[in-house]
């Protein structure tokens, strides 16, 4: 069923505290947690608790949750006291996609250029 937690899913597994993760922050239906490989002075995930695959499905099933995970991208960043930075929600594989439980990158500390790479 749709947000479900699956079995084979690593970021589930971090929502049930099967797999240690660095959390810097937890709602009721989102966990922050720092990358752990990071590509910037700030580089923290926010996932939410339930899974979705991508950010398209997480938006059209629930778009409250999708909301809340913005909306935790900028507490992070007021919790990192970074002024600004920058949201990537990669989806498929071409796009860089590895992990499928929908995942808000939040980065910043260093210069961010544009276009991305
Ligand atoms: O957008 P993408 O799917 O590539 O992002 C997955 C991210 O999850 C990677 O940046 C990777 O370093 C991170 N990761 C993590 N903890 C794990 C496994 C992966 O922070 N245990």
């Amino acid at each position: 069923m749709a947000g479900e937690p699956q079995a084979d899913c690593l970021f589930c597994k971090i929502v049930a505290g099967e797999v240690p993760a660095t959390v810097v922050r937890q709602t009721e239906t989102t966990v922050a947690f720092r990358d752990i490989n990071p590509q910037a002075p700030t580089h923290v995930l926010v996932i939410p608790k339930a899974h979705y695959p991508n950010a398209a499905a997480l938006a059209a099933a629930e778009p409250r949750l999708a909301a809340d995970l913005l909306r935790e991208a900028g507490e992070v960043a007021a919790q990192e006291k970074v002024d600004a930075y920058r949201t990537v929600l990669n989806t498929g594989s071409g796009a860089g996609q590895t992990v499928f439980h929908v995942h808000a990158h939040v980065l910043a500390g260093r210069g961010l250029e544009w276009p991305p790479g």
